[in-house]
C-alpha cells in the first residue's frame, strides 16, 4: 500500500519535470524554425513555410505565447505561414494614429497593430 503510493507520487515527480523540460525543448525547436524559416525566405519559400507551420504545431502543443514580431508571421484569420513581403503586405500609416498594418495577400485579411 505504502510502496505503491510512494510510487505514484515518485511518478507524479517525473512525469511534471518531463513535461517541463518538453516545453523548454519545444522553446528552443521553435526558436531555430523561425530562424531557420527567416533565413530561407529568400532562397527557398516552400521550405520556410513549411518550417514555420511546424513551429506553430509546437506552440499549440506546448501551449506558449508567441511574441510580438513572431506573430507576424501568420495570418490571423487563415493562420496560414506568412512571409513578410511575399504573402504578406506590411505598411506604416499615419492616417487616424500612427499603426502598422498587415494585410494578408490569400485571405485579404487586415491586422493593425496601434503604436503609441
Ligand atoms: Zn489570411
Amino acid at each position: 500500500m505504502y510502496a505503491t503510493f510512494l510510487f505514484n507520487v515518485i511518478e507524479q515527480i517525473y512525469v511534471e519535470k518531463s513535461k517541463k523540460l518538453q516545453r523548454r525543448i519545444g522553446i528552443e525547436r521553435v526558436q531555430i524554425l523561425f530562424s531557420n524559416a527567416m533565413y530561407y525566405a529568400s532562397i527557398n519559400p516552400e521550405i520556410s513555410r513549411k518550417q514555420l507551420k511546424v513551429a506553430r504545431r509546437i506552440l499549440l502543443k506546448f501551449n506558449i505565447r508567441m511574441p510580438y514580431p513572431d506573430k507576424l508571421f501568420f495570418c490571423r484569420k487563415c493562420k496560414s505561414p506568412l512571409l513578410i513581403g511575399v504573402d504578406s503586405k506590411v505598411r506604416i500609416v499615419n492616417s487616424p494614429k500612427l499603426h502598422i498594418r498587415v494585410s494578408c495577400l490569400k485571405c485579404g485579411n487586415v491586422y493593425k497593430k496601434f503604436l503609441d
